[in-house]
């Protein structure tokens, strides 16, 4: 539940930044993360309302005391249908299963990452069209249904970026460091 405090401040702190966006840095952070159409309007409307549907998935969880968070071994292949290398899974209904490895694992600031990242699949609806490593590099995306990260990413657009759970969560971090 510290990480659902920490992404909420995050995600406020990042939409408060878009709000106003008087930093031209914050708006190359937007650019670098989700392509030039994240400085037209429509484009940054879009990016505000994930993350205002993602930050209402994460007050729910605090009001719901973590009722919708599950804490599984994914690593022991027990859990069917989740890859074993996962950090954490939405299954619907709201409802996220985090990797106990991962939680023991990570400090609160990527588990906040993750977090965000769960809650823009659950409450916004977003995709994992690829996943982004440490240095925002597009790696492969889950193979639908299976167990392997072996499919290639998808097209690196802008309506895949926003939607994109990967992508919000690294623009909240980014924009809230
Ligand atoms: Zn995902």
């Amino acid at each position: 539940m510290q990480a659902c405090d920490a992404a909420i401040q995050k995600v406020q702190t990042a939409l408060s930044k878009l709000d106003k966006l008087n930093n031209p840095a914050d708006m190359q952070k937007l650019i670098e993360q989700f392509g030039p159409s994240a400085a037209t309007p429509e484009g940054l409307a879009k990016i505000k309302n994930v993350m205002e549907s993602t930050l209402r998935g994460l007050e729910y969880t605090k009001s719901a005391g973590g009722a919708n968070l599950d804490l599984q071994d994914f690593a022991s292949g027990a859990t069917s249908g989740i890859p074993a290398t996962a950090a954490a899974v939405s299954i619907g209904g709201g409802k996220v299963i985090f990797s106990k490895d991962e939680v023991q694992r990570k400090d609160i600031s990527s588990l906040a990452e993750t977090m965000t990242h769960e809650m823009s699949h659950a409450f916004a609806g977003t995709k994992d069209h690829w996943y982004l490593d440490g240095r925002g590099n597009h790696t492969s995306t889950y193979r639908p249904g299976g167990q392997e990260r072996d499919v290639a990413p998808n097209a690196p657009t802008f309506a895949n970026a926003v939607d994109n759970a990967d992508d919000i969560a690294r623009a909240v971090s980014k924009l809230s460091a």
